[in-house]
């Protein structure tokens, strides 16, 4: 079995882990690592950062794992790259994804599966057993938590930082939607596209989210300093209840939604175990019902796929994308036929389905059924986590909030430990899973339709040994509460 049981301590050879585990796949020597020469008192001087491949950097391609996308290096750095290189970060390469972001396991990628680091032995960088990294952020998760790197940037639209952080063994924050800027950001789902955080503690997460989350005029969703006040104000009376070690008067929300049968018994054990520490500390743990989360995953792949098909239109072998030309001799519009061709050959067979899906929702006799059904769910969602909270939501127009609300949720961050990852083809053979893949994001997928803050944090183990994490949520705005409860948690 694996030779370490806590991934935190692991320390790789680079040249193993590079091959190995495919975590990362354009990375840049240190004399050429893209810092700008900060003082060594700059906030984030010494930090060595992987970008998922989905952020766009001006030193390196960005492909976000799709041959679409194999040539491709942006002109400009995204707005968290210009922030983290001007405070003194060092961005070791890109990281490895699912492509374009679609994938909970991080076997959709045109540079192959990412294998998870807890099944590499440390000392030969022999792979003892083949499990998924996660996904989409899997490469990010993973060079963190083979030590390539001391954080990572990765997106989250529907759980793609916490549950790669769960499988590897790592913390993952995706933060409120609109704190931290989208701007060079490639789009998969823009009303749900999160950047976020991925680092081996709390502390180091902090760090980074404390530089990127300022507001950025570029990005036309970002959330405006007004708001951002207004929830920081809200806030503050909340903040007492987390004072060092001491949980006094902190109520900690349980939703029994969130123990469906699809979790692994052996998940619920260090979960328990957690609550009763956090109950120790002085915490109250209050049982809640967020009646509509049932809904949520069907919920999410409509208004995700939706609006992918929107957003992948642009890769069409003339405007963007590497373009297929057609074969000698095709009798179609000469256009139509490099698109067809572009688009059929460049999209992996995940992003293919999601566009056709998403296409379907908005056809018109689709879209009433599905589309419109979802954005009500989500609502439903939204509403359900409003109703628990006694943190006011600083988006609703006249915020209000139950004084006997809960500060934060907790829950498990995934229904399993990671998935086995099945042989070198994996993704062709994971097709049968779909669903099972779909399923992975249950527990993640709520927090992403109502862009709350949420973290998953180290948990202990299941039965099999492998990492679990467990996710605490709260209101939008209160990223610090919440990695406040994840710093006594890990
Ligand atoms: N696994 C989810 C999906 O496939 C979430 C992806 C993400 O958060 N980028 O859509």
């Amino acid at each position: 079995r694996t030779s370490c049981s806590n991934p935190s301590s692991f320390v790789f050879s680079r040249k193993v882990s590079f091959q190995t585990v495919n975590a990362v796949i354009n990375a840049l020597t240190s004399q050429a690592a893209s810092s700008l020469p900060a003082a060594s008192t700059s906030s984030l001087h010494g930090l060595r950062l992987a970008i998922k491949d989905n952020i766009c950097t001006k030193n390196l391609p960005t492909t976000c794992s799709s041959k679409i996308l194999e040539n491709f290096k942006s002109p400009f750095d995204a707005t968290v790259v210009s922030l983290l290189t001007a405070n003194g970060a060092e961005i070791v390469g890109k990281a490895n994804c699912d492509e374009f972001g679609m994938g909970s396991l991080n076997i959709h990628s045109a540079h192959g599966p990412v294998v998870n680091p807890f099944g590499v032995k440390v000392a030969s960088g022999e792979v003892v057993e083949r499990r998924s990294a996660g996904g989409s952020s899997g490469g990010s998760a993973a060079a963190v938590a083979a030590n390539l790197c001391d954080a990572a940037l990765g997106t989250d639209t529907g759980g793609s930082v916490r549950l790669p952080a769960s499988y590897c063994g790592v913390v993952g924050l995706k933060p409120s939607y609109g704190i931290i800027s989208r701007w060079g950001v490639v789009s998969f789902a823009d009303s749900l596209d999160c950047v976020g955080v991925l680092a081996r503690d709390v502390r180091t997460v902090r760090r980074v989210h404390d530089i990127l989350a300022v507001y950025d005029s570029r990005d036309p969703t970002a959330a405006p300093s007004g708001v951002r006040e207004k929830a920081s104000q809200l806030l503050t009376s909340h903040f007492e209840h987390v004072q060092g070690d001491s949980l006094n008067g902190l109520r900690v929300g349980v939703p029994q939604e969130y123990f469906p049968t699809e979790l692994q018994q052996s998940v619920v054990t260090p979960v328990r175990r957690i609550l009763e520490q956090l109950r120790a500390r002085g915490a109250t743990l209050v049982p809640v019902s967020l009646p509509s989360t049932p809904y949520a995953l069907s919920a999410y792949y409509v208004i995700s796929s939706a609006e992918a098909s929107s957003n992948l239109a642009r890769y069409d072998g003339i405007e963007y994308g590497t373009r297929v030309e057609p074969p000698p001799g095709a009798d179609l519009v000469k256009t139509a036929n490099v698109y067809a061709h572009t688009r059929s050959l460049g999209f992996g067979k995940e992003v293919q389905r999601r566009m056709l899906l998403g296409t379907y929702a908005l056809s018109a006799d689709a879209f009433e059924n599905y589309f419109l059904q979802a954005q009500r769910v989500r609502k439903l969602i939204k509403a359900d986590f409003d109703r628990v909270f006694c943190v006011p939501n600083a988006l609703a127009s006249s915020p209000s909030a139950p004084a006997d609300g809960v500060h934060v949720l907790l829950h498990p961050s995934a229904i399993e430990t990671a998935p086995k990852l099945r042989g070198p083809d994996d993704a062709t053979d994971a097709q049968s899973s779909t669903l099972d893949a779909y399923l992975q994001d249950v527990m993640t997928v709520p927090a992403s339709l109502a862009g709350l803050p949420a973290m998953s944090v180290p948990g202990g183990q299941g039965a099999d040994g492998w990492p679990i994490g467990v996710s605490v949520v709260g209101q939008w705005g209160c990223d610090e509460l919440v990695m406040r409860v994840g710093e006594v948690i890990e």
